[in-house]
């Protein structure tokens, strides 16, 4: 990716070391009509789109496309808001193009039922915006400074475009606690590709470095999260939705999910993103970002994902907390599952069995809960042990 208005690339990081925080743009917004203005007002701090993207440019807008679900869900990138950004894109002069990789073993037919579920063809067709195909055909993008990972293979589609723009919706996470502009990054990966990650990195700390690593290698150059209908609880696939009425635009994700914390209520330091970006000293946990636009206030009622006790324990006692009161994925509703079989091919270990529905082992499960994200009916779900259930812990 060869990016000659690559502002992006400057500020990452480069804030904080000259000793201001990045710009985190907030704006209050509905999903309808006045969507288009409040998109202008939420990139108007940067300059608008012209500062963003130069004419003629090839700009690869990566969404979040998890799984085959209504807007209403919000497990995938909402289609108005992504016209928006489609429609700015081509004003200023660019060749925009969407892409993703669904979590899990991705033909043809259940990409394209994603796109059409999700809204996002539809919206593709009415903007005249190609959609394009990143499972088969991959590149390999460097890593250079990675903690975890040196390289990732990646849809080529990424790499070839001139720019990344990232337009995800502000989910929870079982793993992470929040999606964010980091983790919406995974998504170029393609689908069982994602699977080995997993299984290297077991840890949510590890895991955390792994997305950092991938984020900071490829660098989108502008990232916007939908959080004007967010999803609350078991995300990212299997939460409720919860309006926030929210949109957020960032050159930089590290400050930008730190905002997103804030808004839902997370101490910062226990979003794992977050807590990564500190320990590499790019993200000053006291003074994380500076507002543009709307001020950012916590939304104390938001639901977060269900804690197990590897977050409240101390690190010595990591390992016997994993396996004896971490969350477990349980089949729990053998009437939703209709047998696709996704669970089991997005396993890396290999710890699904379907026999005919699916059957787990335990001794082979790295609790990386990609099995409960691409489920398509939420008929398996990670179910914390009998303790945790009596005494939820605090947020
Ligand atoms: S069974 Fe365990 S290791 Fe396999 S995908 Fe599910 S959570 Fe991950
Ligand atoms: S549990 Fe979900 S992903 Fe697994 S086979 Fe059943 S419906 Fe498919």
């Amino acid at each position: 990716m060869d990016a000659p208005h690559d502002t992006g690339r400057r500020e990452l990081g480069d804030a904080l070391r000259h000793g201001h925080p990045a710009v985190v743009s907030h704006v209050r917004a509905r999903h309808g009509p006045g969507l288009d203005e409040a998109v202008g007002r939420l990139v108007e701090p940067f300059g608008g789109w012209t500062s963003i993207v130069a004419p003629g440019e090839r700009v690869a807008v990566k969404v979040n496309l998890l799984r085959a679900a209504p807007p209403e869900k919000a497990v995938t990138t909402h289609p108005e808001t992504l016209g928006c950004v489609l429609r700015a894109l081509k004003a200023a002069g660019t060749e925009p193009f969407v892409a993703d990789s669904p979590g899990g073993r991705n033909g043809p037919a259940k990409v394209a039922r994603a796109y059409k579920l999700s809204g996002i063809a539809d919206v593709c067709a009415a903007e005249g915006v190609q959609i394009v195909d990143v499972e088969d055909d991959r590149s390999v993008l460097a890593a250079p400074e990675g903690r975890l990972y040196r390289s990732f293979a990646i849809g080529r589609a990424f790499k070839d475009a001139d720019a990344v723009v990232q337009v995800g919706v502000l989910k929870t996470h079982q793993l992470m606690r929040l999606t964010g502009g980091v983790k919406l990054t995974y998504g170029v990966v393609p689908g069982l590709a994602k699977a080995h990650l997993h299984v290297k990195a077991q840890r949510r700390e590890d895991f955390a470095d792994m997305l950092l690593d991938l984020h900071l290698a490829l660098r989108p150059r502008f990232t916007i999260i939908d959080g004007i209908l967010a999803m609350e609880g078991q995300g990212p696939g299997s939460g409720s939705p919860r309006e926030l009425g929210s949109l957020f635009a960032a050159r930089d994700c590290l400050a930008l999910d730190a905002a997103l914390a804030d808004r839902t209520a997370h101490p910062r330091e226990r979003v794992y993103t977050v807590a990564a970006s500190a320990r590499r000293g790019l993200l000053d946990l006291a003074d994380p970002y500076r507002v543009a636009g709307d001020p950012i206030e916590p939304d104390t009622g938001f639901t977060p994902v269900q804690k197990d006790l590897q977050v409240l324990l101390p690190p010595a006692l990591h390992r016997l907390a994993r396996k004896l009161v971490t969350a477990r994925p349980r089949l729990v509703d053998a009437d939703a599952c209709i047998r696709c079989n996704e669970c089991a091919a997005i396993c890396g270990t290999r710890a699904i069995v379907m026999d005919p529905l699916p059957r787990f082992d335990d001794s082979a499960c790295v609790r990386c809960f990609a099995c409960t994200e691409v489920c398509p009916t939420a008929a398996i779900d990670n179910v914390p042990p009998l303790p945790m259930r009596l005494f939820p812990p605090r947020r």
